[in-house]
């Protein structure tokens, strides 16, 4: 059973065979999938399914926290397993590539401005948008 699937039926969702397989498909990606790209995957693995099945599995999962979802400017929601570990995106203007990173020095600088501000910080998104450099 994959991550999403286990995640689902700990928060007690009932499982069918087409959720169970978009669940796969999500738990699979490597990259930060639209549900466009959600479905062909998920249809390529079950005919059965629909886009509209995807869009209310996806949402479904969003709002149980399972899966995250971001908006990287190119007017389509992407998704990605909620991560266990913090990270940030760094987007390729020119592909829409999406990059993942972390980095110790910025995590502590925006606790630092929180704190500052007379807050603890919980939670932070951030986007870098950038044009590769060709040397
Ligand atoms: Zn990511």
């Amino acid at each position: 059973m994959d991550r999403i699937e286990n995640l689902c039926i700990a928060k007690g969702m009932r499982m069918t065979d087409q959720r169970r397989v978009i669940a796969r498909v999500l738990s699979d990606a490597q990259d930060h999938p639209d549900v466009e790209e959600l479905y062909r995957r998920a249809h390529a693995a079950d005919p059965r399914i629909s886009i509209a099945t995807v869009y209310r599995t996806v949402r479904l999962f969003e709002d149980s926290g399972i899966i995250s979802r971001h908006d990287f400017r190119d007017g389509r929601s992407r998704y990605e397993e909620a991560p266990e570990t913090h990270h940030d995106h760094l987007i390729d203007m020119t592909t829409g590539k999406v990059i993942e990173f972390v980095d110790a020095e910025i995590e502590a600088l925006q606790e630092a401005i929180a704190r500052r501000l007379g807050y603890r910080l919980v939670d932070h998104r951030l986007e870098l948008y950038g044009l590769p450099i060709h040397e």
